[in-house]
């Protein structure tokens, strides 16, 4: 066939490992696990290793790349004979369906034993080949050829939307010392510090004194209040990206 081998030998070797190359943080040995950067040298070696680690991750590319060149050459000069053949006895093929068809139009396919040719007629049709312009026309004379695709405008949608952070637990201290805890994942709407309130632990008529959320979670709601179906809420937050360079 052909002495040109795309894939090297090489690619079969093993690479090397060490602790800085195993892939989670469950992989590593014990001290790796527990090393935390704890000043700007350590953050300088750690990003070394990076800055190292992404030049290797260039070079495998690049190989790859080049691999992927020798295969695509060695693809293309395999297939070239039984491509060439498939289209000259294809087109053989074709010719004489089209006479068959031709000779007896009922005759609109050819059935031999390894596969048949099929053969179809197509009408003459309208193509649309400049849809810019042709929709600028539809516009005015063929409305009903127009289709309308719906879909949502993110910003307008958020103007009617409000987020917010819906508190589902609780501790409340009342004047009569006791503390208990509320919870509600439909969200607490616990009354104003001071409201008058039984307490459900001593059963004393109390004041509401102090509340410490222990829980909560984003909602989205629209103007009303009511849940949106379909929206949820991403909480954003801080967050840090390495950029080597
Ligand atoms: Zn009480």
């Amino acid at each position: 066939m052909t002495d040109l081998s795309p894939i090297p030998p090489t690619l079969l070797a093993p690479t090397d490992t060490g602790w800085v190359e195993a892939l989670t943080e469950d992989e590593l040995p014990e001290p790796a696990q527990r090393w935390r950067i704890d000043g700007t040298g350590s953050a300088a070696w750690a990003m070394a290793h990076v800055v190292s680690a992404e030049a290797q991750l260039e070079a495998l590319t690049a190989q790859a790349v080049e691999w992927y060149a020798r295969i695509d050459a060695w693809l293309a000069h395999e297939s070239a004979q039984p491509r060439a053949t498939v289209a000259f006895f294809g087109a053989h093929l074709e010719r004489f369906a089209l006479d068959a068809r031709e000779a007896d139009p009922r005759k609109k396919s050819v059935t031999l034993p390894g596969g048949k040719v099929q053969t179809r007629e197509a009408k003459p049709r309208a193509v649309v080949t400049d849809e810019e312009e042709a929709l600028a026309w539809a516009l005015n004379h063929a409305p009903e050829a127009i289709r309308t695709v719906e879909k949502l405008r993110l910003e307008a949608l958020r103007q009617r939307l409000t987020v917010r952070e819906m508190e589902t637990l609780a501790w409340v201290t009342n004047s009569c010392g006791c503390k208990v805890s509320v919870r509600d994942d439909e969200g607490l709407d616990i009354p104003p510090v001071g409201t008058e309130t039984e307490c459900s632990e001593c059963g004393a008529e109390a004041l509401i004194g102090m509340v410490e959320v222990l829980h909560s979670r984003w909602v989205v709601t629209d103007a009303e209040g009511g849940f949106v179906p379909g929206v949820d809420v991403d909480p954003g937050g801080i967050t840090a990206r390495v950029v080597t360079g």
